[in-house]
């Protein structure tokens, strides 16, 4: 029972650009065997890979540092041919915990539509292996939805066809992540659902996280920010500052399962492990 109610931190990792970044990150794990998020989520962009450096870097993360891996998975641009590569290659690596997105639009890519949506991948998947399925959810809406409600119907549709945990975009206003628990709570969804957090720690991330988001930032956080926009550590102390406030306030409201972005800085996972060490202690 006590596994049920205990406070959990996993982190998001995009697989690293080359051989130093690779080694930067994990070598932070090593040197910190006694920090244990719950697991790490590796990425993957929409289309997936051109090689298995994704898949190899996830199954180092499980091999080596034993930690549980979550890989991304987009459906968008997947056929049943690649699918089925792909479930043999997740076997071959030992990986069975998915996180299934749709991946955004992209111009270049031409679009297969055997998957349209999340959900339809993850209904195949469902009917045709044991991978352990979450998704993704958006407490101010996906932009694409025309609203809340409609957003979460969708969502029920996901985790109808398989998706038993959730995972949010990443959240700046807890407000607004209470108020899509309790539309959550309404329409009926019991399902688990992870918090993402991100620290935003300089200038040049904001806009980055409006891109990725569609989404403005709090103003009182940019005014943080820019106050000490001259001073880097300065800076990246208001957005490590502003993220252990929004985790405690989460945990304080009963949340138990913080997910965060770090952007693969281990000085962000670092600060955030010192300063939320007592907070996630009783696991
Ligand atoms: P969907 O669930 O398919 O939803 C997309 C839109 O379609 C929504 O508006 C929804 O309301 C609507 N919809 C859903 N189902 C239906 C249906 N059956 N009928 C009609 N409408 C429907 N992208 C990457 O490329 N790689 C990643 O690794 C990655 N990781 C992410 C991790 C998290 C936690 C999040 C929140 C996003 C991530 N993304 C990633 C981005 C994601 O691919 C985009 O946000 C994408 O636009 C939507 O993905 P989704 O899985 O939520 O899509």
């Amino acid at each position: 029972m006590g596994n049920l109610k205990s406070k959990q931190l996993s982190i998001e990792i995009f697989p690293p650009h080359n051989m130093e970044e690779t080694h930067e990150i994990l070598q932070y794990f090593r040197d910190h065997h006694d920090f244990a998020p719950s697991y790490i989520a590796v990425t993957n962009g929409a289309g997936g890979s051109e090689n298995n450096q994704p898949l190899e870097f996830a199954q180092t993360i499980q091999t080596e540092l034993n930690i549980p891996v979550m890989m991304h998975v987009t459906s968008l641009y997947q056929d049943y041919d690649s699918i089925t590569a792909l479930i043999d290659q997740l076997h071959h690596y030992q990986i069975s915990r998915l996180l299934i997105l749709r991946g955004d639009l992209n111009a270049n890519v031409p679009t297969n539509v055997t998957f349209p949506h999340a959900s339809d991948l993850i209904k195949y998947l469902k009917q045709h292996t044991d991978f352990e399925l979450a998704g993704a959810c958006y407490p101010e809406k996906h932009p694409e939805a025309s609203t809340l409600t409609a957003d979460i119907n969708n969502l029920k549709i996901k985790i109808a066809n398989g998706a038993s945990q959730l995972v949010t975009q990443i959240v700046f206003d807890n407000q607004k992540y209470y108020h899509f628990t309790d539309q959550l709570e309404k329409l009926g969804v019991t399902t688990p659902v992870e918090v993402g957090i991100m620290p935003c720690t300089n200038l040049d991330q904001i806009d980055k996280i409006t891109q990725l988001t569609k989404r403005p930032l709090p103003d009182n956080l940019i005014e943080q920010l820019q106050q000490v926009q001259d001073d880097s550590q300065k800076m990246f102390n208001v957005g490590i500052n502003y993220a252990i406030a929004q985790i405690k306030d989460l945990l304080a409201h009963g949340v138990t399962k913080i997910h965060l972005y770090p952007m693969n800085n281990p000085d962000v996972i670092e600060q955030i492990r010192i300063k939320t060490a007592s907070l996630f202690a009783n696991n």
